[in-house]
């Protein structure tokens, strides 16, 4: 059993410095105290206000002016405990709302209402916990086959459940290797499958393959009653069905479940998921009598905010509104990546998606202000709605300013990224002079 490191992203787990914040402590006789707060309050929103300019390492929407119209809702403390289709018996929660989500990811990915289970979840990991784990209880003494490019949290997940996992090697675009799999389930025939796929990896954005993973079933003499398919739409989720020619991401296809988080692309406030699965397959996870519901999800409390505004989101939005988001992403990134290579930088970026993988720069001072995660030699921009033209030729300039220093002399050269990225894509003087 291997745990690959290759996608825990080198920056997160850095300790944290500069702590210097302490809770202050009420004084009664002088108002000094809740000024304190004020300002320590205004500083730190000025900053975020400065840094939002330079966040591009990372997929988040951070574009949701329209939110401060559900400011007035922070007055309640809501709480969507347990089954979203439950009753609760409190009033403060937000079910309905959530319900309304749910239909409309139900919809999107073709699934009958009658036919579906599902909840929001507080990210794109708990998607993941939940979507193995319901694997784990249709199929038990089943093994996990992710491939090396797959979110750490389902790797977390074969911890915490104690599965075995096998680990599949990646193609350069970051898509599993189809003949890996097959080598591997033959292997290990003996056992079921619980396959996790990714609707755009982590790092490179690369799209796995549906129908070559159940063709490699297939040949493998996997039936039907012994794999499970869970597909971690956490990055690309609602960029692919808005694109032409992209592949659709259907329960019509042999898949268990499809997770996604809701602040990246679509953007919140708060970090949120979107978790659906077949309603027949939920009936196998142990029910546990609490709070007059058989609870099936993960955490128990859970935020009755984020549906509220997922709802005034997906709303205001529609489709047509998701559909210009995702080309204009896309568009943005194929600028950006056009421009990399121009300058004589080394750079990737997979279809239908908006992450451009690059040469990873050489300063750190510069990898922080621009808050970029690095694997090896390489770097990324997701980009997202929020991340203007304007945005993209500020980090390009600053980018080509700082290189000038970086590569002045012979002696330090940029990276060679055939192996990561495919020599095509290379630039290096490498590359150059062999090919
Ligand atoms: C970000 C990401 C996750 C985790 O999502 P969170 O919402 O951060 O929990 C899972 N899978 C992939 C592919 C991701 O990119």
């Amino acid at each position: 059993m291997t745990f690959p490191t290759k996608s825990e992203i080198n920056t997160s787990s850095l300790p944290r410095k500069n702590l210097c914040l302490s809770v202050v402590e009420p004084n009664i006789k002088d108002k000094a105290s809740s000024q304190e707060l004020d300002m320590i309050l205004t500083q730190y929103l000025e900053s975020l206000y400065q840094r939002k300019k330079y966040h591009i390492g990372y997929p988040t929407n951070m574009s949701y002016e329209h939110h401060a119209i559900l400011a007035p809702l922070l007055q309640f403390s809501l709480n969507n405990c347990g089954d979203p289709f439950t009753q609760s018996p409190v009033d403060f929660h937000s079910k309905d709302f959530e319900i309304a989500v749910l239909d409309w990811f139900a919809q999107l990915w073709e699934i009958e209402k009658d036919e579906y289970w599902g909840y929001i979840t507080n990210g794109g990991t708990e998607g993941n916990l939940h979507g193995l784990l319901v694997g784990r209880e249709l199929l038990p003494g089943g093994m996990i086959y992710a491939s090396a490019d797959s979110h750490c949290s389902i790797f977390k997940a074969a911890r915490m459940y104690r599965m075995e996992i096998e680990t599949l090697n990646t193609l350069v675009s970051g898509e599993i290797d189809y003949e890996d799999l097959r080598t591997k389930l033959l292997l290990n025939q003996n056992k079921p499958a619980i396959i996790n796929i990714n609707i755009g990896t982590t790092f490179k954005g690369a799209i796995d393959d549906i129908d070559l993973v159940v063709q490699a079933l297939e040949y493998c003499g996997y039936s039907n009653d012994r794999y499970y398919i869970h597909c971690d739409a956490a990055l690309c989720g609602l960029i692919v069905p808005f694109i032409k020619h992209a592949k659709t991401i259907t329960f019509k296809k042999p898949i268990g479940s499809i997770s996604i988080s809701g602040h990246k692309f679509l953007g919140c406030p708060i970090p949120c998921g979107i978790q659906i699965t077949r309603k027949s397959y939920v009936n196998s996870l142990s029910k546990v009598e609490y709070i007059a519901s058989a609870d099936i999800t993960i955490s128990g409390s859970r935020n009755g905010l984020a549906p509220i505004f997922l709802w005034y989101n997906l709303s205001m939005k529609g489709h047509a509104g998701l559909k210009q988001d995702s080309k204009m992403c896309i568009e943005n990134a194929q600028y950006l990546k056009d421009r990399l290579l121009k300058e004589g930088i080394s750079a990737m970026l997979n279809e239908f998606s908006s992450t451009v993988v690059f040469e990873r720069p050489c300063d750190h001072k510069f990898i922080r202000r621009w808050q970029l995660c690095y694997l090896s030699g390489m770097t990324h921009v997701v980009v997202m709605p929020g991340i203007t033209r304007e945005i993209i030729d500020s980090f390009l300039n600053d980018l080509m300013q700082e290189r000038k220093n970086w590569y002045q002399d012979e002696t330090t050269q940029p990276p060679c990224l055939a192996d990561d990225i495919g020599s095509q894509n290379c630039l290096c003087s490498y590359q150059k002079m062999h090919y």
